[in-house]
């Protein structure tokens, strides 16, 4: 039977934890705001309507879950069995009546929280390969999820945003992005962020003179959250020298 609290004493996964139950709930407010017709809407996921956005959500929860299992038996249990099978499944998923679609969403979450509960401290150690193909210890489940119910509760287009996002979870975001664009194997010039309401500037201050000059972008560390995930920056933010702000270079 499972038990009602973490088995890790770790206090740092604890945090973790917290903060993605706290996206779950999060999410799962976003979703109960909506009425069934109103799914069928396009959300910020281009190509994407709802149906898709809430299915893939549900999905990630079952694969993730998939992972964790994985790490408690060590049988291998892949994310995805393919990007095509993980795609197909989406596009299959969305179309379900709203009832199923939401059943999907509230289960696949309580099934993964059950899962993470009863992880021992070794099985949290446990290596696991992501969908990307990275070998990471299972405690990584942890923050792939908490990204995903965060950011996707604002794909809804219903009212969530980053300025409901927790500070230290824009900190997260900003750092993984920023480590990404600096890991792109083409070498993008890496856009400085200036936070007003931090007291660092992220990014390369000094990109290489043949990246090309990397754009300066100025706001709330929330809205350059919001820019740098690729969720739009228009009216939010500026550049140094006043222009409109640029696309960011891909996150993911
Ligand atoms: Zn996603």
């Amino acid at each position: 039977m499972a038990g009602r609290t973490d088995r890790t004493t770790d206090p740092h996964l604890r945090a973790s934890l917290l903060l993605a139950r706290r996206g779950q709930a999060y999410f799962s407010r976003k979703l109960n705001e909506l009425r069934n017709d109103e799914l069928d809407a396009p959300s910020l996921v281009p190509g994407w309507t709802r149906r898709h956005v809430v299915a893939h959500v549900g999905l990630n929860a079952r694969a993730l879950t998939r992972l964790t299992e994985w790490a408690a038996t060590g049988v291998e249990t892949p994310m995805y069995a393919s990007r095509e099978a993980r795609d197909a499944e989406i596009e299959l998923g969305a179309t379900q009546p709203a009832r199923a679609l939401r059943h999907l969403s509230a289960h696949a979450a309580v099934h993964l929280n059950v899962e993470w509960r009863d992880l021992t401290d070794d099985a949290w150690g446990a290596q696991v390969r992501t969908g990307h193909g990275r070998v990471v210890p299972a405690s990584e489940t942890v923050w792939m999820r908490t990204r995903e119910v965060w950011v996707h509760a604002v794909d809804l287009d219903n009212g969530g945003s980053y300025r409901d996002f927790p500070a230290e979870l824009v900190d997260a975001l900003l750092a993984e992005v920023v480590c990404a664009w600096h890991a792109r194997p083409d070498g993008v010039a890496v856009p400085v962020l200036e936070p007003t309401d931090r007291s660092v500037l992220l990014g390369h201050p000094a990109p290489p003179a043949d990246a090309g000059p990397a754009p300066r972008v100025r706001g709330r560390a929330a809205d350059l959250a919001r820019w740098a995930t690729g969720r739009g920056g228009a009216g939010l933010l500026t550049t140094s020298d006043g222009s409109p702000v640029p696309p960011p270079p891909r996150w993911l």
